[in-house]
């Protein structure tokens, strides 16, 4: 690997975006517990193959993984079901806003991926079929094995977006008519809001991604693998086409690796073979992604060179 001083890369991105705090964006605020976080944050960890790790800023503050948890669950998912999944879910950019009705009611509730809402709580189900009434807390004992630290689930977030989630319940109330959910719409959407609620800091995720730059190997325990070389690379994929909805096209555009991002104004990104790497800012543009943290990603590939393409 080309010897690059990771570090100094992180800091000269941390000092380029701090003076753009507050300048644009807006927290989510659709759902009360996040629409509180104070925007003017931001942080940003990496991870490397060889484990090397660097940070900077507030990349040890936990903040709302959001639909970052849809990698995890994918990933859970394709490990015990293989190809079998893809009958419930599709795999194609939707093009549509994140939590879009639209598609679900031509396509008879078959969601066209599962980074959108819809294909995230298609997943749940399943998980819930894997996993049964533990399936929340094998999820979380992942992610802590994952993270090599504890974690935990916001429970005043999961709340929140109980409370308020009407869009989440219209989509799986949808999808169950269709007959394409096997558990009830209250068991799926509480796995669902809870996967969202897990709270998590730019170093833990940068760590507990990087299975997704190890061929599937499990970042912290040596000779486990958490997934097939070549499941890894449809993830990697997925990533790229759906990770961040209908700015996907935008995103590898502009930064050109698989990221998978949050409404918590986290996003994942990876470089395949090399690192992965976790950026975090509130204010989200208008197609739900955290605005600095697309712009320290673009920084990022620019001072690196590191991209896929
Ligand atoms: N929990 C959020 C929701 O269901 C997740 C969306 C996201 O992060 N894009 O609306």
């Amino acid at each position: 690997m080309q010897t690059l001083n990771f570090q100094a890369v992180l800091d000269e991105i941390d000092a380029e975006i701090r003076p753009q705090l507050g300048a644009g964006g807006t927290v989510a605020s659709y759902i009360p517990a996040l629409a509180r976080v104070a925007p003017a944050q931001f942080g940003i960890a990496l991870r490397t193959v060889d484990d090397r790790e660097a940070c900077a800023g507030d990349a040890r503050t936990p903040f709302s993984i959001q639909s970052i948890s849809k990698l995890f669950t994918l990933s859970l998912a394709m490990q015990r079901m293989g190809d079998g999944l893809w009958e419930r879910i599709g795999r194609e950019p939707s093009g549509s806003p994140f939590n879009s009705l639209v598609q679900l009611e031509t396509e008879q509730g078959k969601p066209r991926n599962p980074f959108i809402n819809a294909g995230a709580i298609a997943l749940a189900d399943r998980l819930l079929t894997l996993f049964g009434a533990s399936a929340k807390s094998d999820l979380l004992a992942l992610m802590c094995t994952l993270a090599s630290e504890p974690v935990a689930f916001d429970d005043e977030v999961a709340a929140s977006e109980a409370a308020t989630g009407y869009r989440n319940h219209a989509l799986a109330n949808f999808m169950k008519s269709f007959g394409k959910l096997d558990h009830a719409v209250e068991a799926v959407l509480d796995l669902y809001f809870h996967q969202c609620a897990i709270a998590m800091s730019c170093v833990q995720l940068a760590r507990a991604a990087g299975y997704l730059c190890r061929d599937g190997a499990h970042p912290c325990a040596p000779g486990v693998k958490l997934l097939t070389e070549r499941q890894t690379r449809r993830v990697n994929s997925l990533m790229l086409t759906c990770g961040t909805y209908d700015a996907a096209g935008e995103f590898a555009f502009r930064v050109g690796l698989p990221c998978k991002s949050g409404v918590g104004g986290g996003i994942v990104a990876v470089v395949p073979d090399r690192l992965t790497l976790a950026v975090w800012s509130p204010a989200l543009d208008a197609t739900g992604n955290s605005l600095l943290g697309m712009k320290a990603l673009e920084l990022f590939v620019a001072k690196t060179g590191l991209s896929v393409f």
